[in-house]
């Protein structure tokens, strides 16, 4: 895994894993992405979810999402120490994706922002439907084209949109 060598996982790597919320979910509600693929004595999430939605095996084991249980709320989004974990929702014709947010102060609603992939690299524009905070981490939800859902991951802020 290429992941271990550069520190940034791949779309394929996250596929192989299996870390990618199914298609029938991914239609259907705002779901959780956990992009998280090492073995590592972590289980903030765990905790942090108000629905069980996230359970690992052991504290060392990877941790795994119930679809079922999910509703796309995003609090493990601000609480993941690791910045790993995104909410997706692809019910719309475009993706609405939310993202932890580290600077202060966030964007406000409607504020344009470079989209950035996981290597930093703009991969296009969109523009902040919500910024909010879970004990005060910042995240920020952004609207995209649908089909970048997989790959933006990080935002820059280059100004208002009105
Ligand atoms: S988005 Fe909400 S419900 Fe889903 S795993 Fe995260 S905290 Fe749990
Ligand atoms: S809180 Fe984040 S870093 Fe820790 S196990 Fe969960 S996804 Fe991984």
């Amino acid at each position: 895994m290429s992941f271990r060598k550069t520190g940034v996982i791949t779309v394929e790597e996250l596929k192989k894993l299996g870390l990618l919320p199914s298609e029938e979910r991914l239609g259907k509600a705002p779901v959780a992405v956990l992009e998280c693929p090492e073995d590592i004595p972590c289980n903030v999430c765990v905790t942090a979810c108000p629905f069980k939605a996230i359970v690992k095996d052991t504290l060392y084991s990877r941790p795994r999402l119930d679809e079922s249980k999910c509703i796309g709320c995003g609090v493990c989004v601000a609480k993941c120490p690791g910045q790993a974990i995104f909410v997706v929702d692809l019910r719309g014709g475009e993706a609405l994706i939310t993202l932890p947010y580290e600077m202060n102060p966030p964007p406000s609603k409607g504020a344009r922002v470079q989209l950035l992939d996981r290597e930093g690299r703009v991969v296009g524009e969109g523009e902040v439907v919500k910024a909010w905070s879970y004990d005060s981490t910042w995240a920020v939800t952004v609207r995209a084209p649908r089909e970048m859902w997989l790959h933006v991951r990080a935002v820059r802020v280059v100004g208002r949109s009105d």
